[in-house]
């Protein structure tokens, strides 16, 4: 037999293990395995009861989602799943920890489910553009009713095993501890003696709704959360069916959407996108022997907005942090920002007073350099000005021990630049977190030409430490995320001068699927802050006076945006109005710099503001500051609210086609007169692309 599975017998009692490093997915050979054991359970007359366990942390991630692409209708988890559920003898699944998607569909077809205190369960399916297909969506609501299986399946969320008990989804929490497993073979043996098992086959629905618009209203409020995604509908539709289906028409039904789904633009989008986000953890030219350096004590320069963020990861992770300020008063003020945070964290139930107490311990704050002088990381978030961190970097390189990391979280300056001020370079790297710091999951790893190997893979250890998904980039101006981000929001500019609305351009924006349209970000993010870079990088765009014209001359009247109350928009409070002087200020500057006005379609919008947004990212290939296509595309699903069922820029621009993206540049060129000219050029591997129709996932493969 496999060694997926292995098989163990305690007098009347059957052990099945998955064994199937690293996550137990349930995957051909898995499959196979438990079948044969199961099987050989069953045919051994001795055997009265079965236990179906796993080894290692969880019990198993579910299916193999690799094979999901691979084979467009793999039935054989549900063929399987058939069969066990016919079993003659009751089955109980021993859950030591994670279950998720085909794990607890394996769960819901036995008999009786255990689980250690610290488990998890869920059906996450939807993330990834599907639906349960092996019997999720007709077994779970039969075992726990409409409400909550409508809840879990449609959010993809897990539960915790006391939320699982609570709806009836297990049987019982067990020890954590050693005697997990003989505690479970217990359990069996108990069931057996009561008798009377049964499962979700022969389960009769505990709520049946009969509220005439429980499907209408059940639909309504997954649409408003799903945001473009069609899954967590599909989804729906499906536990609905099992209200009016019996079971195997229910489960056929759930197979076609389930099929639906995975052949879907979607389905690829999000697959692909889990597949990068794993992927882009390989970082190119790395020794397979080179060892991280420790990562157990940090230190943050510059307790501002950032410095503060990026602390709050490091105290969540359990990591001690000195938080360095250069006055008392800086230091204080980001102290209390801290805390403030997370007493709103303890209001909302995020966190227990006892956990922020916890935390709070780890923080310390100091004025002098000295404190840095024990920290296996420091990460430097002060001023974006290259004279101040120069001298803070020799400062560092002055007071931190030999070999700790020495981290600069610059947006925009060039981190070569900055590793000279040191006698270390090689210790010297960027780390480029995103706003709010706590909360996005985004980190540019950036690589500056002499960055050891060692120092590179330790940040990328640290991002993981720190629930983050490092992107490990190359140096140059706004690295990937940043500098993909200018043509979009020049356009977005521009566009404004040529007739569009900022609703306008905001709406076609948003309902592309970005989680904010580019107008309201400048204003979140302050145009005073887009119109300082902008005037330290003057020389690069002084050719075009239209340039981000209005991010400017709204700067200039400092209307900054959410924090003065006037932008693109006025804000009160969390209220956004139009800001009707907006029109008259933009008319004017279109008629000094000669622009006619004219209306605009919704998908010139989206062309002028993507597909050179797109096409800078293939410039970024060319020139290797991003490792490969789908690294970009991590970037922009977690860093810039790009749809992630979309998959990202790069594999979008695979499923629209080089060639659409190519013509369009050339249309915009020649019906743009001199602006065409100068910024809608195509590079060379764009026209190289739409040319041969191959794909940038291919021009650019590193497998
Ligand atoms: P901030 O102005 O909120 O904070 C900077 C802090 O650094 C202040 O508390 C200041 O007192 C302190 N400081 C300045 N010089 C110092 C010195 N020599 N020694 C010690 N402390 C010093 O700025 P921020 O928004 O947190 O940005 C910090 C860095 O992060 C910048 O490089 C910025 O480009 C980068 N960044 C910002 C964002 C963002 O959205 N705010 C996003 C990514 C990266």
């Amino acid at each position: 037999m496999s060694s997926t599975v292995a098989f163990s017998r305690y007098d009347s009692i059957a052990v099945l293990t998955l064994d199937n490093p690293p996550v137990n997915s349930l995957g051909a050979s898995t499959r196979y395995a438990l079948r044969q054991a199961f099987r050989m359970a069953l045919a051994d007359p001795k055997i009265r009861a079965i236990v179906i366990t796993a080894k290692g942390r969880l019990f198993s991630a579910g299916a193999d989602i690799g094979e999901f692409q691979a084979k467009p209708a793999d039935s054989s988890l549900r063929d399987l799943f058939m069969e066990i559920e016919r079993s003659s003898k009751p089955i109980t699944v021993s859950i030591n920890g994670m279950a998720l998607g085909g794990a607890l569909e394996l769960a819901l077809v036995c008999h009786y489910r255990v689980t250690t205190s610290k488990a998890q369960l869920g059906l996450p399916e939807v993330n990834i553009g599907v639906i349960p297909g092996a019997g999720g969506t007709q077994r779970l609501p039969r075992l726990i009713g409409m409400n909550a299986a409508i809840e879990i399946i449609t959010s993809g969320k897990p539960i915790s095993a006391k939320k699982a008990l609570e709806v009836g989804l297990i049987d019982a929490i067990l020890s954590d501890g050693p005697d997990f497993e003989k505690d479970a073979i217990q359990f069996a043996r108990d069931a057996l003696d009561k008798g009377g098992a049964t499962n979700s086959r022969n389960i009769a629905f505990a709520d049946l709704p009969e509220d005439p618009d429980f499907a209408a209203n059940w639909t309504e409020k997954v649409a408003r959360t799903s945001r473009g995604r069609t899954a967590p509908l599909r989804a729906l539709e499906s536990v609905i069916n099992a209200t009016t289906l019996p079971l195997d028409e229910g489960l056929a039904r759930e197979a076609d959407i389930f099929n639906e789904c995975n052949a879907s633009a979607e389905g690829r989008g999000m697959q692909h996108i889990f597949f990068a986000e794993r992927k882009a953890a390989q970082i190119r030219d790395l020794p397979d022997d080179i060892q991280s350096r420790p990562l157990d004590q940090v230190a943050i320069i510059g307790a501002g907005t950032m410095g503060g963020g990026i602390a709050m990861n490091f105290l969540n992770a359990g990591i001690p942090v000195t938080l360095l300020d250069m006055s008392d008063a800086g230091l204080e003020k980001g102290l209390a920002a801290i805390r403030n945070h997370y007493e709103i964290s303890v209001a909302r139930g995020r966190f227990t007073p006892e956990q922020v107490e916890q935390r709070l311990k780890l923080l310390h704050g100091r004025t002098d350099y000295e404190a840095v002088g024990t920290a296996d990381i420091v990460i430097e978030a002060v001023f974006e000005n290259l004279d101040v961190k120069k001298q803070v970097f020799s400062e560092l390189d002055r007071a931190a021990k030999p070999g700790a990391i020495l981290a600069t979280n610059t947006s925009t300056l060039d981190v070569n630049l900055i590793a000279a001020a040191t006698t270390r370079p090689q210790d010297v790297i960027g780390l480029h977190f995103f706003s709010p710091a706590n909360v996005m999951r985004l980190v540019e790893i950036v690589r500056a030409r002499d960055s050891a190997p060692d120092t590179v893979k330790t940040a990328m250890e640290m991002s993981k430490r720190i629930g983050k998904v490092g992107v490990v980039v190359g140096v140059c101006y706004g690295f990937v995320g940043n500098r993909m981000l200018e043509p979009y929001g020049r356009e977005a500019h521009r566009l404004l001068l040529e007739g569009a609305s900022p609703e306008a351009i905001d709406k076609a924006l948003t309902d592309f699927g970005m989680s904010m349209g580019p107008l309201s970000m400048y204003d979140m993010a302050g145009n005073d802050i887009g119109a300082l870079m902008r005037k330290a990088n003057k020389a690069a765009i002084a050719h075009d006076p239209s340039y981000y014209r209005m991010g400017d001359v709204l700067a200039g009247q400092e209307d900054y945006g959410q924090k003065t109350g006037r932008g693109f928009y006025t804000y009160q409070g969390r209220e956004k109005g139009a800001n009707l002087d907006l029109a008259e200020l933009v008319e004017k500057q279109a008629a000094a710099l000669g622009i006619t006005r004219r209306s605009i379609s919704d998908q010139e919008i989206l062309e002028r503001c993507m597909f050179p947004l797109i096409d800078e990212g293939i410039r970024i290939l060319e020139e290797g500051i991003a490792q490969r296509p789908g690294d970009i595309d991590v970037i922009w699903c977690n860093g810039y609210g790009f749809p992630g069922y979309r998959g990202g820029p790069t594999h979008w621009a695979d499923e629209i086609g080089a060639a659409t993206i190519y013509r369009a540049l050339i249309d915009h060129q020649n019906s743009l007169g001199d602006y065409g000219k100068m910024w809608f050029q195509p590079s060379t591997s764009l026209q190289k692309l739409a040319h041969s129709g191959s794909r940038i996932a291919d021009l650019f493969s590193d497998n």
